[in-house]
């Protein structure tokens, strides 16, 4: 396909359709548009191996968030999904941000439709408004705070005992903050399609056959798989347990792209991925999978898909992740 038909259809397919040559390196390419663009490649842990080598930063939500607020390139390849592009175009009205595939949605963003969210938001007056990062820009406006796994204990923790909170989009992340916290917040009724479907059965036969492994789960999974886990904690925050702890074996109760950083991190230890309750053996986001390095390079080469976003929308949701950056900071959660 040339590039005026590829233009043509980026809505429809959600990235550029183009042929590129079989002997084309595409990592010593990607490298050179860096260089030519001032370009910097953030990459989520979840993302294919190969795009996590490739980039200049790889991190979790929170660590992604405050790379995109600091970065003095001109133009921000977010390798992710979509609400975390617009996450980084929030922060960097005045930069180029692209997603090599517009289709990179995620599930538990979805489960919390705008004009859904603020009826149910209007219904409880006087509640503020805690939502996790894996929400969209309109979700975003509508929220005093955000959070993400990283620094959720500490966010609701800063918010005085007798304030009432609606926490959104995860109810398991939501309970499992209620649990530790001892708050009563309202949940929304959103989920993530990766992290609910482990099967506890599963991995209760994988633990007999692996007696030494300890379990490490994302507290996006459901509650009896929590209740089972050795440890639970932000993908940054698991990561760094597996490389400090002194067990050989773990089984990861998460998206399986973070096994590639553990394996580098702790190369001497072994990772099973935890099993879902379907014929897979392990857990792939099937958004975060959309993105292949092919579309990364075609995205910086034709500096498109890129993220836009209304001025008055941008504002608004920018306010409660101003108030997420600044209370991590004074809890000493980022630099
Ligand atoms: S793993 Fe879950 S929360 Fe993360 S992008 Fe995929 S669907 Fe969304």
């Amino acid at each position: 396909m040339n590039i005026h038909t590829a233009i043509n259809t980026i809505s429809e397919k959600g990235f550029l359709d183009i042929d590129i040559d079989a002997t084309t390196d595409l990592f010593a390419e990607i490298e050179r548009l860096k260089k030519e663009k001032n370009a910097i490649v953030l990459a989520h842990y979840y993302q294919e191996p190969d795009i996590q080598d490739v980039a200049d930063y790889i991190g979790d939500s929170l660590g992604l968030a405050q790379k995109a607020a600091q970065t003095n390139a001109d133009m921000i390849v977010f390798a992710g999904v979509h609400f975390m592009a617009e996450t980084a175009k929030i922060l960097n009205p005045s930069k180029k941000v692209l997603l090599p595939d517009l289709k990179a949605g995620c599930s538990l963003a979805d489960s919390a439709p705008g004009p859904q969210f603020k009826a149910f938001k209007d219904k409880h007056p006087g509640h503020l408004v805690v939502s996790y990062i894996n929400c969209t820009a309109e979700i975003k406006a509508l929220s005093d705070i955000i959070c993400t796994s990283g620094n959720a204990e500490k966010i609701i923790e800063s918010i005085p005992e007798d304030q009432p909170i609606i926490f959104a989009p995860d109810k398991n992340l939501g309970a499992y903050l209620n649990k530790k916290t001892g708050r009563d917040m309202l949940l929304w009724n959103g989920a993530c399609m990766v992290h609910e479907i482990f099967s506890l059965e599963k991995i209760t036969k994988l633990k007999i056959r692996h007696p030494k492994a300890k379990l490490l789960a994302h507290p996006e999974c459901e509650e009896p798989i929590l209740r089972i886990a050795d440890y639970i904690g932000s993908t940054t925050q698991l990561l760094k347990f597996a490389v400090k702890d002194d067990s050989r074996e773990y089984i990861v109760a998460t998206e399986t792209g973070i096994l590639h950083q553990m394996q580098k991190d702790a190369p001497n230890k072994t990772f099973i991925p935890a099993p879902p309750n379907n014929s897979c053996a392990c857990n792939d986001c099937p958004h975060m999978k959309l993105n292949t390095l092919e579309k990364l390079y075609l995205c910086m080469e034709y500096e498109l898909p890129e993220i836009t976003m209304e001025e008055n929308l941008r504002l608004a949701a920018k306010k409660p992740i101003d108030r997420m950056l600044e209370i991590s900071k004074a809890a000493g959660l980022i630099g």
